[in-house]
Protein backbone atom coordinates (compact mmCIF):
# COMPACT_ATOMS: atom_id res chain seq x y z
CA UNK A 1 0.00 0.00 0.00
CA UNK A 2 1.25 3.53 -0.75
CA UNK A 3 0.07 6.32 0.88
CA UNK A 4 0.95 9.02 -2.21
CA UNK A 5 0.19 6.94 -5.31
CA UNK A 6 0.03 9.88 -7.05
CA UNK A 7 2.66 11.78 -6.23
CA UNK A 8 6.09 9.28 -7.13
CA UNK A 9 8.29 11.79 -5.88
CA UNK A 10 7.30 12.95 -2.85
CA UNK A 11 9.32 11.71 0.37
CA UNK A 12 6.64 10.75 2.52
CA UNK A 13 6.97 6.79 3.35
CA UNK A 14 4.28 4.18 2.54
CA UNK A 15 1.78 3.88 5.05
CA UNK A 16 2.53 0.74 7.09
CA UNK A 17 -0.56 -2.11 6.09
CA UNK A 18 -3.94 -1.58 7.81
CA UNK A 19 -3.52 -5.34 9.05
CA UNK A 20 -0.35 -4.70 10.33
CA UNK A 21 -1.90 -2.28 12.40
CA UNK A 22 -4.92 -3.61 13.39
CA UNK A 23 -2.84 -6.63 14.85
CA UNK A 24 -0.59 -4.60 16.49
CA UNK A 25 -3.77 -2.47 18.50
CA UNK A 26 -5.84 -6.30 19.19
CA UNK A 27 -2.15 -7.10 21.38
CA UNK A 28 -1.61 -3.35 22.71
CA UNK A 29 -5.24 -4.05 24.04
CA UNK A 30 -4.31 -7.11 26.12
CA UNK A 31 -2.46 -6.60 29.15
CA UNK A 32 -1.39 -10.18 29.41
CA UNK A 33 0.80 -9.72 26.16
CA UNK A 34 1.70 -5.98 26.27
CA UNK A 35 2.17 -3.50 28.71
CA UNK A 36 2.50 0.14 28.03
CA UNK A 37 5.44 0.51 25.32
CA UNK A 38 6.89 -3.04 25.53
CA UNK A 39 6.34 -4.98 22.53
CA UNK A 40 6.73 -4.75 18.99
CA UNK A 41 5.75 -6.07 15.32
CA UNK A 42 6.56 -5.79 11.92
CA UNK A 43 5.81 -6.74 8.38
CA UNK A 44 8.04 -7.32 5.89
CA UNK A 45 7.32 -7.30 1.69
CA UNK A 46 10.25 -7.57 -0.80
CA UNK A 47 12.34 -4.83 0.61
CA UNK A 48 9.59 -2.95 2.54
CA UNK A 49 9.99 -3.48 6.00
CA UNK A 50 7.62 -1.58 9.01
CA UNK A 51 8.52 -1.51 12.56
CA UNK A 52 6.76 -0.04 15.57
CA UNK A 53 8.67 2.89 16.36
CA UNK A 54 10.68 3.67 19.71
CA UNK A 55 8.83 4.89 22.60
CA UNK A 56 5.31 4.02 20.82
CA UNK A 57 2.88 1.68 22.19
CA UNK A 58 1.24 -1.22 20.12
CA UNK A 59 -2.19 -0.25 21.37
CA UNK A 60 -2.45 3.35 19.73
CA UNK A 61 -1.51 1.37 16.26
CA UNK A 62 -4.88 2.65 14.65
CA UNK A 63 -5.45 5.67 15.86
CA UNK A 64 -1.38 7.04 15.41
CA UNK A 65 1.09 6.44 12.98
CA UNK A 66 3.54 3.71 15.41
CA UNK A 67 5.12 2.41 12.39
CA UNK A 68 8.94 3.18 11.21
CA UNK A 69 8.91 2.45 7.27
CA UNK A 70 12.85 1.06 6.04
CA UNK A 71 14.35 -0.65 3.24
CA UNK A 72 14.68 -4.27 4.50
CA UNK A 73 18.22 -4.66 2.57
CA UNK A 74 19.35 -1.38 4.01
CA UNK A 75 18.84 -2.86 7.37
CA UNK A 76 20.38 -6.18 7.08
CA UNK A 77 23.71 -4.44 5.76
CA UNK A 78 23.44 -2.36 8.49
CA UNK A 79 23.52 -5.13 10.93
CA UNK A 80 26.93 -5.99 9.29
CA UNK A 81 28.50 -2.96 9.89
CA UNK A 82 30.75 -2.38 12.64
CA UNK A 83 28.46 -0.06 14.80
CA UNK A 84 25.31 -1.18 13.75
CA UNK A 85 23.06 0.79 15.98
CA UNK A 86 24.41 3.60 14.61
CA UNK A 87 23.81 2.80 11.46
CA UNK A 88 20.59 1.35 11.71
CA UNK A 89 19.46 4.91 13.35
CA UNK A 90 21.16 6.46 10.14
CA UNK A 91 18.84 4.70 7.73
CA UNK A 92 15.73 6.05 9.74
CA UNK A 93 13.46 9.18 8.03
CA UNK A 94 15.56 12.65 9.40
CA UNK A 95 13.16 14.34 12.09
CA UNK A 96 11.05 11.16 12.35
CA UNK A 97 10.41 8.70 14.56
CA UNK A 98 13.62 5.82 15.72
CA UNK A 99 13.04 2.11 14.85
CA UNK A 100 12.15 0.31 17.65
CA UNK A 101 15.43 -1.29 19.52
CA UNK A 102 14.08 -4.47 18.32
CA UNK A 103 14.40 -3.88 15.14
CA UNK A 104 17.60 -5.90 13.98
CA UNK A 105 15.69 -8.86 15.49
CA UNK A 106 12.45 -8.67 13.15
CA UNK A 107 14.77 -7.96 10.27
CA UNK A 108 16.64 -11.21 11.21
CA UNK A 109 13.88 -13.29 11.23
CA UNK A 110 12.71 -14.66 7.65
CA UNK A 111 9.19 -14.47 8.53
CA UNK A 112 6.85 -11.50 6.54
CA UNK A 113 5.12 -10.74 10.21
CA UNK A 114 7.50 -10.65 13.47
CA UNK A 115 4.92 -10.24 16.62
CA UNK A 116 7.23 -9.79 20.20
CA UNK A 117 5.46 -9.91 23.14
CA UNK A 118 6.11 -9.53 26.77
CA UNK A 119 3.54 -12.41 27.62
CA UNK A 120 3.14 -12.82 31.57
CA UNK A 121 2.62 -16.34 31.06
CA UNK A 122 5.63 -16.44 29.04
CA UNK A 123 7.77 -14.06 31.22
CA UNK A 124 6.76 -16.09 34.08
CA UNK A 125 8.48 -19.69 32.89
CA UNK A 126 11.20 -17.63 31.18
CA UNK A 127 12.63 -16.35 34.56
CA UNK A 128 13.00 -20.17 35.78
CA UNK A 129 16.29 -21.71 36.23
CA UNK A 130 14.72 -24.62 34.67
CA UNK A 131 12.64 -22.53 31.83
CA UNK A 132 13.97 -24.88 29.12
CA UNK A 133 13.11 -28.06 30.51
CA UNK A 134 9.54 -26.46 31.75
CA UNK A 135 8.77 -25.08 28.35
CA UNK A 136 9.78 -28.17 26.34
CA UNK A 137 7.27 -30.11 27.97
CA UNK A 138 4.61 -27.43 27.14
CA UNK A 139 5.43 -26.50 23.93
CA UNK A 140 5.86 -29.97 22.52
CA UNK A 141 5.54 -30.49 18.55
CA UNK A 142 6.33 -26.82 18.37
CA UNK A 143 8.66 -25.47 15.99
CA UNK A 144 10.13 -23.88 18.72
CA UNK A 145 13.31 -22.45 20.17
CA UNK A 146 15.14 -21.06 23.39
CA UNK A 147 17.06 -18.07 23.42
CA UNK A 148 19.42 -16.93 26.70
CA UNK A 149 18.65 -13.80 28.38
CA UNK A 150 20.42 -11.06 26.22
CA UNK A 151 20.28 -7.11 26.45
CA UNK A 152 17.38 -6.16 24.29
CA UNK A 153 19.06 -4.54 20.56
CA UNK A 154 22.13 -6.57 18.65
CA UNK A 155 23.23 -8.39 21.86
CA UNK A 156 19.64 -10.19 21.82
CA UNK A 157 19.70 -10.57 18.09
CA UNK A 158 23.05 -11.90 18.35
CA UNK A 159 21.70 -14.84 20.40
CA UNK A 160 18.96 -15.49 18.45
CA UNK A 161 20.73 -15.64 15.42
CA UNK A 162 23.05 -18.20 17.57
CA UNK A 163 19.61 -19.84 18.59
CA UNK A 164 18.56 -20.37 14.31
CA UNK A 165 21.38 -21.91 13.58
CA UNK A 166 21.29 -24.21 16.28
CA UNK A 167 18.08 -25.16 15.53
CA UNK A 168 16.48 -28.06 12.86
CA UNK A 169 14.51 -26.10 10.36
CA UNK A 170 13.03 -22.68 10.99
CA UNK A 171 11.74 -22.02 13.98
CA UNK A 172 8.82 -19.71 14.65
CA UNK A 173 8.56 -19.55 18.25
CA UNK A 174 11.56 -18.16 20.16
CA UNK A 175 11.15 -18.02 24.22
CA UNK A 176 13.83 -15.20 25.10
CA UNK A 177 15.15 -15.76 28.74
CA UNK A 178 14.25 -13.42 31.37
CA UNK A 179 12.45 -11.17 28.82
CA UNK A 180 9.37 -12.46 26.86
CA UNK A 181 8.06 -14.21 23.36
CA UNK A 182 8.73 -14.02 19.76
CA UNK A 183 5.99 -15.18 17.31
CA UNK A 184 6.38 -14.85 13.59
CA UNK A 185 4.43 -16.43 10.35
CA UNK A 186 4.44 -16.11 6.86
CA UNK A 187 0.66 -14.21 7.48
CA UNK A 188 -1.08 -12.06 9.87
CA UNK A 189 -3.76 -15.09 10.45
CA UNK A 190 -0.85 -17.77 10.69
CA UNK A 191 1.37 -15.62 12.98
CA UNK A 192 -1.66 -14.57 15.42
CA UNK A 193 -2.83 -17.99 15.43
CA UNK A 194 0.32 -19.08 16.60
CA UNK A 195 0.62 -16.52 19.19
CA UNK A 196 -2.63 -17.53 20.83
CA UNK A 197 -1.50 -21.26 20.38
CA UNK A 198 1.69 -20.37 22.89
CA UNK A 199 -0.70 -18.66 25.44
CA UNK A 200 -2.89 -21.72 25.60
CA UNK A 201 0.08 -23.61 26.29
CA UNK A 202 1.87 -21.53 28.70
CA UNK A 203 -1.17 -20.60 30.64
CA UNK A 204 -0.81 -20.64 34.21
CA UNK A 205 -3.83 -19.98 36.96
CA UNK A 206 -2.90 -16.73 39.07
CA UNK A 207 -3.45 -16.09 42.48
CA UNK A 208 -6.22 -14.10 43.80
CA UNK A 209 -4.49 -11.84 46.23
CA UNK A 210 -5.68 -10.47 49.64
CA UNK A 211 -7.82 -7.10 48.89
CA UNK A 212 -5.67 -4.05 49.52
CA UNK A 213 -5.92 -2.50 53.13
CA UNK A 214 -7.01 1.03 52.15
CA UNK A 215 -7.10 2.63 55.71
CA UNK A 216 -3.57 1.66 56.07
CA UNK A 217 -2.17 3.48 52.81
CA UNK A 218 -4.20 6.34 53.45
CA UNK A 219 -2.69 6.45 56.94
CA UNK A 220 0.82 5.86 55.73
CA UNK A 221 0.19 8.02 53.16
CA UNK A 222 1.98 11.44 54.06
CA UNK A 223 3.61 12.41 51.14
CA UNK A 224 0.80 12.74 48.38
CA UNK A 225 1.57 9.93 46.94
CA UNK A 226 -1.00 7.71 44.65
CA UNK A 227 -2.98 4.91 45.71
CA UNK A 228 -4.00 2.78 42.72
CA UNK A 229 -7.11 2.53 41.76
CA UNK A 230 -6.42 -0.85 39.61
CA UNK A 231 -6.75 -3.05 42.51
CA UNK A 232 -4.58 -6.08 40.45
CA UNK A 233 -1.09 -3.59 41.78
CA UNK A 234 -1.64 -3.96 45.18
CA UNK A 235 -0.31 -7.63 45.18
CA UNK A 236 2.90 -6.43 45.25
CA UNK A 237 2.09 -5.35 49.06
CA UNK A 238 -0.25 -8.26 49.59
CA UNK A 239 1.11 -11.51 47.76
CA UNK A 240 4.14 -12.55 49.43
CA UNK A 241 5.77 -14.44 46.99
CA UNK A 242 5.27 -11.40 44.60
CA UNK A 243 6.61 -9.09 47.01
CA UNK A 244 9.53 -11.04 47.79
CA UNK A 245 10.43 -10.67 43.72
CA UNK A 246 10.36 -6.90 43.71
CA UNK A 247 12.22 -6.85 46.69
CA UNK A 248 14.90 -9.26 45.48
CA UNK A 249 15.66 -7.39 42.18
CA UNK A 250 14.51 -7.84 38.56
CA UNK A 251 13.84 -10.19 36.28
CA UNK A 252 13.37 -8.65 32.86
CA UNK A 253 13.83 -5.25 31.33
CA UNK A 254 11.21 -3.47 30.85
CA UNK A 255 11.29 -3.81 35.37
CA UNK A 256 14.60 -2.10 35.29
CA UNK A 257 14.21 0.94 32.81
CA UNK A 258 10.72 1.72 34.18
CA UNK A 259 10.62 0.94 37.59
CA UNK A 260 14.53 0.20 38.94
CA UNK A 261 16.12 -2.34 39.89
CA UNK A 262 14.66 -3.35 43.18
CA UNK A 263 11.17 -2.05 45.56
CA UNK A 264 11.65 -0.08 48.59
CA UNK A 265 9.52 -1.55 51.32
CA UNK A 266 7.70 0.46 54.36
CA UNK A 267 7.83 -2.41 56.83
CA UNK A 268 4.85 -3.78 58.96
CA UNK A 269 4.27 -1.18 61.59
CA UNK A 270 5.18 -3.76 64.21
CA UNK A 271 8.87 -4.16 63.21
CA UNK A 272 11.14 -1.66 65.48
CA UNK A 273 12.93 1.17 64.27
CA UNK A 274 11.06 1.06 60.80
CA UNK A 275 10.15 4.05 59.45
CA UNK A 276 6.59 4.94 60.50
CA UNK A 277 5.50 6.86 57.16
CA UNK A 278 5.95 7.18 53.71
CA UNK A 279 7.48 10.73 54.55
CA UNK A 280 9.81 9.31 56.80
CA UNK A 281 11.09 6.60 54.43
CA UNK A 282 11.65 8.65 51.39
CA UNK A 283 14.17 10.99 53.86
CA UNK A 284 15.67 7.83 54.48
CA UNK A 285 16.09 7.43 51.02
CA UNK A 286 17.00 10.58 50.19
CA UNK A 287 19.50 10.40 53.27
CA UNK A 288 21.31 7.39 51.57
CA UNK A 289 21.87 9.20 48.65
CA UNK A 290 19.96 6.74 46.18
CA UNK A 291 17.19 7.98 43.89
CA UNK A 292 13.98 8.27 44.92
CA UNK A 293 11.67 4.79 44.39
CA UNK A 294 9.48 4.65 41.59
CA UNK A 295 6.50 2.94 43.90
CA UNK A 296 6.66 1.83 47.36
CA UNK A 297 5.36 -1.22 49.33
CA UNK A 298 3.72 -1.10 52.15
CA UNK A 299 3.94 -4.45 53.73
CA UNK A 300 0.89 -6.41 53.52
CA UNK A 301 -1.11 -3.26 52.38
CA UNK A 302 -0.61 -2.67 48.98
CA UNK A 303 1.52 -0.29 47.36
CA UNK A 304 1.77 3.48 46.91
CA UNK A 305 2.52 5.25 43.66
CA UNK A 306 5.05 8.55 42.66
CA UNK A 307 3.29 11.47 41.57
CA UNK A 308 5.71 10.79 38.78
CA UNK A 309 5.16 7.45 38.08
CA UNK A 310 4.45 7.50 33.73
CA UNK A 311 1.72 5.49 33.08
CA UNK A 312 3.91 3.12 30.93
CA UNK A 313 5.81 2.62 34.53
CA UNK A 314 2.26 1.81 36.07
CA UNK A 315 1.51 -0.50 33.38
CA UNK A 316 5.00 -2.67 34.43
CA UNK A 317 4.00 -2.28 38.07
CA UNK A 318 0.77 -4.57 36.67
CA UNK A 319 3.03 -7.02 34.50
CA UNK A 320 4.99 -7.53 37.95
CA UNK A 321 2.05 -8.34 39.71
CA UNK A 322 0.74 -10.19 37.04
CA UNK A 323 4.16 -12.56 36.71
CA UNK A 324 4.58 -12.97 40.73
CA UNK A 325 0.62 -14.21 40.64
CA UNK A 326 1.99 -16.52 38.48
CA UNK A 327 5.15 -17.76 40.14
CA UNK A 328 4.27 -20.46 43.71
CA UNK A 329 7.98 -18.91 45.41
CA UNK A 330 9.19 -21.95 45.54
CA UNK A 331 10.77 -22.36 41.67
CA UNK A 332 14.59 -21.14 41.21
CA UNK A 333 14.22 -17.81 39.54
CA UNK A 334 17.12 -15.96 37.60
CA UNK A 335 17.38 -12.42 38.50
CA UNK A 336 19.29 -9.94 36.07
CA UNK A 337 22.65 -9.58 37.06
CA UNK A 338 23.85 -6.32 38.34
CA UNK A 339 26.07 -6.64 34.77
CA UNK A 340 22.42 -6.69 33.01
CA UNK A 341 20.83 -4.30 35.10
CA UNK A 342 23.98 -1.78 34.64
CA UNK A 343 23.61 -2.39 30.65
CA UNK A 344 19.68 -1.47 30.49
CA UNK A 345 20.19 1.61 32.57
CA UNK A 346 22.65 2.99 30.81
CA UNK A 347 21.79 2.47 27.94
CA UNK A 348 20.89 5.42 25.57
CA UNK A 349 18.38 3.81 23.40
CA UNK A 350 16.00 2.95 25.93
CA UNK A 351 16.98 5.79 28.04
CA UNK A 352 15.48 7.63 24.57
CA UNK A 353 12.29 5.52 25.35
CA UNK A 354 11.71 5.87 28.86
CA UNK A 355 11.87 9.71 27.83
CA UNK A 356 9.45 9.44 25.11
CA UNK A 357 7.03 7.38 27.46
CA UNK A 358 7.08 10.19 30.61
CA UNK A 359 6.43 12.36 28.40
CA UNK A 360 3.77 11.11 25.73
CA UNK A 361 0.51 12.64 26.65
CA UNK A 362 -1.16 11.27 29.38
CA UNK A 363 -5.53 11.38 29.31
CA UNK A 364 -4.96 10.36 32.69
CA UNK A 365 -2.69 12.74 34.02
CA UNK A 366 -4.98 14.99 35.89
CA UNK A 367 -5.48 17.38 39.13
CA UNK A 368 -7.58 13.85 40.64
CA UNK A 369 -5.46 11.44 41.94
CA UNK A 370 -5.65 8.34 41.66
CA UNK A 371 -3.70 8.08 38.49
CA UNK A 372 -6.01 5.43 36.69
CA UNK A 373 -3.88 2.56 35.01
ZN1 LIG B 1 11.02 -6.94 24.46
Amino acid sequence: MNATPDLPSSPRSPSAPAELAALSARLGADRGSVQGGGGNTSYKSGDDFWVKASGTWLAHAETQDIFVHLPLSGVRAAMAEPDPEAALLALAPTGGARPSIETSLHALMPQAVVLHVHSVNTIAYAVRADAETALAARLEGSNWAWVPYRRPGLPLTDAIRDALANARGTPDILILGNHGLVVAGNDYTSAEARLREVETRLALPARAPSPPDLARLVAVNDAGWTIADDPSLHAIGTDATTRAIALRGALYPDHVVFLGERAFALPDATEADSPASLRAALNLVAARGAPEPAYVIVEGAGVLLSPSLSPGACAMLGCLADVGLRLDGRESLRYLTLEDVAALMGWEAEAYRRARDATAPDPAASDSPPVPV
